[in-house]
C-alpha cells in the first residue's frame, strides 16, 4: 500500500491546503467538483468506473422524465460554456446516453475536471488520518484518509481536507425477499443467471435474452414501469414473449403513478400507458404477492425458475424463465464505518431530511429546499450528497443534487451566508397522497420569493405546522416514487 505523503507532524497545519474527496464521478460528484473549482477549492475525484457516468450507462437506454434544463448544473455550464460546448435543447428529455454522452464526458473533459479525476479507482474506506472512530480530541482537525483500490490491484491512502460521497445507490439493489431480506434461493438464482440486473435492455442490447421468454417484474415505481413498457413492446414483436408482474401492494391505484395530474408530464405518461397494458390483457398483474422462496427446475427451455410467493389466497408459484428486479435500492454505508454519521433510521438519509423523504409518506419529487446545514454529520467537512444521500428514498431528482453540492462547496470555502440560503428551483412534481390536486411540495417560484433557508423550512421538521412547506407527513395512496422503483421489499403483513 502507498500513501500520499504526509506526516503526522505537519498535517493538521497543512490540513486547508489539501484537495477535497469526491467519491464517484456521476452526475452529482463532477457537479461538485464544477463548484469547488468555481470556489478555488481542488477537487480530487475518484470513480471506479472505467468512465464517467458509470451508473447511468447501464440504463443509458432509458429515457429521463426530467427535461434538460432540469439535468444541467449551473456551475458545470458555466465550465462548460467557453469550451465551445453545444448545450443541448432544453426542453427534450434525453435518454440515460445522452445524459452521459452530451453533457457528463465534455465536462469530465474541462482541463480543471480532467486533471482531478481518477478513474478504475474505488474508494473501499474513508477514515480520519491516524485516528479511528473512537478518538474526539483534535478530530476536527485531522484530515480525512481516504483508501481507493486501482483495479489491478494498488492500494493507496489520499489525505485530504473534506469528503463528499456522491457514489450513488445503483450498485446495491434490494433485495427481493421480504423484510428487507433475500428469500432463501435468492443468492443462488442470481448466481444461475435467472435474476437479473435492475432495467436491462429488453429491446435493444438484451433483446436475444429477453425474446420469446417468460419474464416476470418485481416491483413497482418509475424502473417497474419502464421495464414492463419495453417488454411490452418486446411481446408485440416476439411471440412467445410472456409478462407477469407481481407487487406487494394490494392496491392498484398506486401503481401506475400521477398519470395526467403529475407534474412531469413524461413520468405521468409512463403511467398511464402501463395501466393500459394491464387492463388490456398484455401483461399479467399478481397484487398483494410476497416473495418468499426461490427453486429452480428443469423446463423445455433449459430451465425455470420457481417464484413462490405468500398471497391472501395463500402461496402461489410462478414459473417463469427470467426475473427482473425492481425493488429499488439502498446505500452502500460499509466504506462509511469509521466514520461519525447521523442517518435517519428507517431512510439511512442525513436525519434531518430522512422525514421530509420517506417513500412511506412522501411521493413527490419535490422537496423542501436543503443544503449544507441540513446534510452535515457529526463528522466535520463530510457530506453525502446526491442519489446517495436519499439513503433508500427512490424521490430524488438532479436539480436537488445540483442545489445539496452548491451549498456544500459554499460551506467549505467558508462562505456560511451562501450555504445557507438554498433555492429551489425544480418542477412541482409528483401527486401528494393529501391532495391529489396539487403538490405537498413549495410550488418553485413561491419558495424562490420567500428565501427560505435551509433552517427555516427543514432544520425541525417535527416542529412545524401543516400549513407549512414542511407540513406533517401523512401515508402516500398515489405516485410514482421518482426514478428508481419503490425503495423497500415487502413485508408479509402487507
Ligand atoms: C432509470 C432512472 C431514471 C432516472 N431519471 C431521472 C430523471 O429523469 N430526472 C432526475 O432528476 N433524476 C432521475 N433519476 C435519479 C437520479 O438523478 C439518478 O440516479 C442520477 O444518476 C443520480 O446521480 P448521482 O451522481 O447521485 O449518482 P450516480 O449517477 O449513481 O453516480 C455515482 C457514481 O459513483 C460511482 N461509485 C460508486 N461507488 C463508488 C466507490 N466506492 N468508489 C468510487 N466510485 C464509486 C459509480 O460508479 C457512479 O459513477 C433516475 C434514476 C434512474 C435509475
Amino acid at each position: 500500500m502507498t500513501d500520499t505523503a504526509m506526516t503526522d507532524r505537519n498535517m493538521t497545519e497543512e490540513r486547508n491546503d489539501l484537495p477535497v474527496a469526491i467519491i464517484g464521478a456521476g452526475p452529482v460528484g463532477l457537479a461538485t467538483a464544477a463548484h469547488l473549482i468555481e470556489r478555488g477549492i481542488t477537487p480530487l475525484i475518484f470513480e471506479q468506473g472505467q468512465e464517467v457516468g458509470a451508473a447511468i450507462r447501464k440504463w443509458g437506454h432509458i429515457r429521463l422524465f426530467s427535461p434538460w434544463r432540469h439535468n444541467i448544473d449551473p456551475a458545470a455550464r458555466r465550465l462548460l460554456e467557453p469550451t465551445g460546448w453545444a448545450e443541448p435543447r432544453l426542453t427534450s428529455l434525453p435518454y440515460g446516453s445522452e445524459l452521459v454522452e452530451a453533457y457528463l464526458e465534455p465536462l469530465a473533459a474541462v482541463p480543471a475536471i480532467a486533471a482531478a479525476l481518477h478513474t478504475s479507482t474505488t474508494v473501499t474506506a474513508v477514515s480520519r488520518a491516524g485516528m479511528d472512530k473512537t478518538h474526539s480530541r483534535g478530530r476536527d482537525e485531522r484530515p480525512f484518509l481516504v483508501r481507493v483500490e486501482i483495479t489491478g490491484g494498488t492500494t493507496t491512502n489520499h489525505h485530504v481536507r473534506a469528503v463528499i460521497d456522491a457514489s450513488g445507490t445503483w450498485a446495491q439493489p434490494n433485495p427481493l425477499g421480504q423484510a428487507g431480506l433475500p428469500a432463501p434461493g435468492e443468492a443462488d438464482a442470481i448466481a444461475a443467471g435467472f435474476i437479473t440486473e435492475p432495467l436491462p435492455d429488453v429491446t435493444g442490447a438484451d433483446r436475444d435474452r429477453f425474446a420469446g421468454k417468460h419474464v416476470l417484474v418485481i416491483g413497482a415505481g418509475h424502473s417497474a414501469a419502464n421495464t414492463l413498457l419495453s417488454l411490452g413492446q418486446l411481446a408485440k414483436n416476439e411471440p412467445g414473449t410472456r409478462i407477469s408482474w407481481a407487487v406487494r401492494g394490494a392496491d392498484t391505484t398506486r401503481l401506475y403513478g400521477g398519470g395526467d395530474l403529475d407534474g412531469l408530464p413524461a413520468r405521468g405518461q409512463l403511467g398511464t400507458r402501463l395501466r393500459r397494458l394491464v387492463e388490456d390483457g398484455h401483461i399479467e398483474l399478481h397484487t398483494s404477492f410476497t416473495t418468499t422462496s426461490f427453486t429452480t427446475a428443469a423446463s423445455t427451455t433449459g430451465g425455470a425458475l420457481l417464484v413462490t410467493g405468500s398471497t391472501p389466497d395463500g402461496p402461489v408459484t410462478l414459473e417463469v424463465d427470467l426475473l427482473i428486479p425492481a425493488t429499488g435500492f439502498r446505500p452502500d454505508l460499509d466504506i462509511l464505518r469509521e466514520l461519525r454519521l447521523d442517518l435517519d433510521p428507517a431512510v439511512e438519509a442525513p436525519r434531518e431530511l430522512g422525514p421530509l423523504i420517506d417513500p412511506e409518506f412522501h411521493s413527490c419529487g419535490t422537496v423542501p429546499p436543503h443544503g449544507a446545514k441540513l446534510l452535515a454529520h457529526p463528522e466535520k467537512d463530510f457530506y453525502i450528497a446526491g442519489m446517495k444521500s436519499y439513503g433508500r428514498a427512490p424521490t430524488f431528482l438532479l436539480a436537488t443534487g445540483y442545489e445539496q453540492v452548491r451549498s456544500i462547496a459554499a460551506a467549505l470555502a467558508g462562505d456560511h451566508e451562501a450555504a445557507n440560503t438554498v433555492h429551489l428551483e425544480l418542477p412541482e412534481t409528483g401527486v401528494c397522497s393529501t391532495d391529489l390536486g396539487g403538490s405537498c411540495d413549495t410550488p418553485a417560484t413561491q419558495a424562490a420569493e420567500s428565501d427560505e433557508t435551509a433552517e427555516s423550512c427543514c432544520a425541525a421538521p417535527a416542529a412545524v405546522e401543516e400549513t407549512s412547506c414542511c407540513a406533517a407527513p401523512e401515508p402516500v395512496l398515489i405516485g410514482f416514487p421518482t426514478g428508481l422503483a419503490h425503495g423497500r421489499t415487502a413485508t408479509l403483513t402487507d
